[in-house]
């Protein structure tokens, strides 16, 4: 077992030895959500597995020595029409602050019960236009960017290595690039910086003298956040091996092009995809759960599983291979995690995880390898060694997989099957008629739900003072 942290890095395609740019603050931005729907089972693949490496480092370099940002993408064309088609009555940006501020809030609750620390930082695009548009400016000033037809474009071509973290070729990626290209390009390869804005999309001033009023490009929006939590060089990037090209390539290419830095971050970190029983996760399959809905109905498996088990689950393949997300496998999970709470309930935590456990994770975040070596504390503390019964709790905790329940609590069955479309459809009744003042109908959509099992917890949006409404079932 070594002392030294190993990470895989995507952009030298090697795992080596971490070495932080400041220890007394280490550094890292990882790509959250698009604000637009609830967070499927496959968006929780990064938010567990960067969680995991946020308890890593703050393990190995003090709570108060990581700094971690993750954001919210909350400017975003499917936004705009989830919330026109969500909120048809309302007006487009009051709407998109409704959609978005709804997602964020049931997004926030769904992520806790994995046991998810909550980030140091969580920038959201919409507060941070200004360093968009300077970003786009100081790109223009330097050369690497151009205005034409109201939009800002990069010009991939004044980059040298412009695709080396995706390891393209220009020549690869102008084949890539040629179907549909935009006429206002100058390179197939150029993107987006910032567009123009259809009246009903929201807007702002634009950069580079452009009259008509603009929204960024998604890209520009990780460049600006990045750089001003986390400054002009980082220590880890992290995100879904779906985000390398062109996400994380325009990204790095912008904010290096625009601090004349030779790195945006020393390690790309990316996790491998999720299945869902050996296929695709799609609508239009029946296989697309949302981390809600897996949590509080009956969607898999006919039974909803605690948050403690779907995170477990997610653990025991290692973050870079795909994930095939089967129910023998959650199931699995669900027996181990009810066995050590058997175990630990009532036990005081050592002091300490589990060295050797922590050794696992230093090597690139070998989880699979933790969960056999808790598999060895659980043997032993099974034959009443009570010490490692208190290194088992310890570890478990320090996994974020486990939080004093106990093996009964870890099993919901005996919940009620709720649609949660119906209850969604309840909701946005209940939020009518209240605004309509009509309170006796509103109470008695309330009892609806409540009958249904479901408990109701509003929220006011500290910004608009609108009311917003997340649900989970009565335990
Ligand atoms: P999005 O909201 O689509 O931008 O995705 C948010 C994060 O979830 C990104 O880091 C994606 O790479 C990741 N992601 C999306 N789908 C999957 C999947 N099926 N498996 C693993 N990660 C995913
Ligand atoms: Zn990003």
């Amino acid at each position: 077992m070594s002392d030294t942290l190993y990470l895989y890095n995507t952009l030298t395609r090697q795992k080596a030895p971490f070495a932080p740019i400041d220890a007394a603050n280490v550094r890292m931005y990882v790509c959250g959500p698009t604000v637009y729907d609830l967070a499927h089972i496959g968006n929780a693949r990064p938010i567990i597995v960067f969680d995991v490496l946020f308890r890593l480092l703050r393990h190995i370099y003090g709570a108060d020595h990581v700094t971690y940002a993750r954001n919210i993408t909350d400017v975003d064309d499917k936004i705009n029409a989830r919330a026109a088609e969500r909120f048809p009555k309302l007006p487009p940006v009051k709407a998109i602050r409704k959609l978005t501020e709804e997602t964020v809030t049931q997004f926030h609750a769904d992520i806790a019960s994995l046991g998810v620390l909550e980030p140091t930082v969580e920038p959201r695009a919409t507060e941070h236009i200004a360093e968009m548009v300077a970003l786009c400016d100081t790109l223009i000033a330097k050369g690497h960017a151009y205005v034409a037809a109201d939009h800002v474009l990069f010009d991939a071509t004044t980059m040298p290595d412009y695709g080396k973290l995706a390891n393209r070729t220009l020549d690869e990626m102008e084949a890539g690039a040629r179907v549909d290209v935009a006429p206002y390009k100058k390179n197939s390869t150029d993107f987006v910086l910032w567009k123009p804005s259809e009246p009903g999309q929201p807007a702002w001033p634009s950069p580079g003298g452009i009259i008509t009023a603009g929204r960024p490009g998604w890209h520009i929006e990780c460049s600006a956040m990045a750089g001003k939590h986390l400054g002009e060089v980082f220590d880890i990037h992290g995100g879904g091996i779906d985000l390398v090209f062109p996400h994380h390539e325009n990204e790095l290419a912008q904010s290096r092009c625009a601090h004349g830095t030779d790195v945006m971050a020393n390690v790309w970190m990316h996790n491998g995809f999720l299945q869902v029983e050996g296929e695709k996760m799609s609508k239009s399959v029946g296989n697309f759960f949302s981390i809600h809905e897996l949590q509080e109905t009956e969607v898999f498996g006919k039974q909803p599983w605690h948050g403690r088990v779907l995170r477990f689950a997610m653990l025991s393949t290692h973050y870079r291979q795909p994930i095939d997300w089967t129910l023998e496998r959650v199931m699995q999970a669900k027996n181990a995690l009810q066995e050590f709470a058997g175990l630990v309930h009532g036990v005081t935590a050592a002091t300490n995880p589990n060295p050797d456990v922590v050794g696992a994770l230093r090597d690139d975040l070998n989880t699979p390898s933790a969960i056999s070596i808790l598999h060895g504390l659980a043997k032993s503390a099974k034959r009443g060694d009570a010490a490692k019964a208190a290194d088992l709790r310890a570890t478990l905790e320090f996994l974020g997989l486990y939080g004093g329940e106990t093996a009964a609590e870890l099993s919901l069955q005996k919940f009620a099957q709720v649609d949660a479309k119906q209850v969604y459809a309840l909701i946005d009744q209940r939020l009518e008629a209240r605004k309509n003042k009509d309170f006796k109908e509103s109470d008695r959509i309330r009892d609806e739900i409540s009958a249904m099992g479901v408990v109701l917890k509003d929220a006011k949006d500290p910004k608009t003072g609108e009311i917003v409404t997340t649900w989970e079932m009565k335990r």
